[in-house]
């Protein structure tokens, strides 16, 4: 796909999520300048800017466009500074962080999927990430605390280190389940956590253990 065509696709899945009700402006305008085919393998670009998860590799998926906005939308209605994104994937998601928050950090537990990731969003010059290879079940303790934390994959439940990393008016944004999964928007009020379902969702499970 051509450079024009690639961001003329993007202006059109932009405007096709905002269809499905993504309200928030900036989030419309960050998904219709990035480029989505450089975050998946060559075989499957043509489907880039078609509003579906698609397979990265290693039994993983880039989040469908739609659920990646949403998740932003919610997580911009607290303008959070810090955060951190458990499930680094493709990176798409983190470009997307990237272009909308002062500093972001990111934690995958699959290795090449994190190189791969990291070189993306070199290449779309977006320094303000941090990278770490390692188990997000864990946070990143000595990152913390965060002003939002993003998870994009299924937890069984609710990790308590993430509970804990949060700033005291942090928020969680959190799908949770195995076959029937919700996401949630776990806000946190100084010692106390105000949990929300948001909607129905289908994600990868949240690995609770080694590495890859
Ligand atoms: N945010 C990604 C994107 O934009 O492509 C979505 C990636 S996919 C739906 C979920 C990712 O979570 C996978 O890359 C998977 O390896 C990762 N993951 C699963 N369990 C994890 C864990 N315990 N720690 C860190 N990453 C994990």
């Amino acid at each position: 796909m051509s450079r024009m065509a690639s961001a003329s696709a993007a202006v059109q899945l932009s405007q096709r999520l905002a269809q499905s009700g993504i309200r928030n402006p900036e989030v419309l305008q960050v998904i219709a300048q990035t480029p989505r085919e450089l975050f998946i393998d060559g075989a499957l670009t043509h489907k880039a800017y078609e509003n579906t998860a698609l397979p990265i590799g290693s039994g993983q998926t880039i989040s469908q466009p739609y659920i990646v906005a949403r998740m932003t939308e919610l997580l911009m209605e607290h303008q959070p500074k810090l955060v951190l994104e458990i499930g680094t994937g493709s990176g798409y998601q983190a470009a997307i962080l990237a272009q909308m928050v002062p500093q972001l950090c990111t934690v995958e537990r699959i290795k090449s999927l994190q190189i791969q990731a990291r070189q993306r969003l070199k290449r779309l010059d977006l320094h303000n990430i941090a990278f770490k290879y390692g188990d997000g079940w864990q946070g990143w303790a000595n990152r913390a605390p965060f002003d939002a934390i993003i998870v994009t994959a299924a937890a069984a439940e609710v990790p308590v280190a993430l509970l804990q990393q949060l700033a005291e008016d942090g928020v969680l944004i959190i799908p949770v389940g195995d076959d029937s999964q919700q996401l949630l928007k776990i806000q946190r009020q100084g010692a106390q956590y105000i949990s929300t379902v948001i909607e129905a969702v289908k994600f990868v499970p949240l690995i609770n253990g080694d590495l890859a």
